[in-house]
């Protein structure tokens, strides 16, 4: 039940290759797969750097060291939005404590300097 569209998350738009609620998509779709991450390029959300790769049409870029205090970081199980550098000090959601996938942290480069 993969398509590519958009759903609702608290008050964001999440775009992508979207298969639940939560914000897992079709790259990953784990059980700890549930954040959304802000583009600073188009400042549109995405579950993934592949959802934004294959949906938008243009290429990513990542955020600047000077833009950690942005939103930029989604919580898919209860929708709260994140800092950036919030988001690097933590392994679980604030509010819900849905724990976040340690292995995001390998990818952290293609989405903050
Ligand atoms: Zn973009
Ligand atoms: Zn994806
Ligand atoms: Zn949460």
């Amino acid at each position: 039940m993969t398509s590519s569209g958009s759903v609702l998350i608290g008050e964001t738009l999440v775009r992508g290759l979207l298969v639940d609620d939560r914000t897992r998509c079709a790259h990953y779709h784990g059980p700890l797969d549930v954040i959304a991450l802000r583009f600073a390029c188009c400042r549109e959300w995405y579950p993934c750097h592949d959802c934004h790769a294959d949906v938008a049409d243009h290429p990513a870029s990542p955020w600047p060291v000077e833009a950690r205090h942005e939103e930029g970081v989604l919580c898919g199980e209860c929708g709260i939005r994140l800092r950036i550098d919030d988001y690097l000090a933590t392994d679980a959601c604030p509010r819900c404590r849905a724990g976040f996938n340690p292995g995001c942290r390998l990818h952290h480069r293609l989405y903050f300097d």
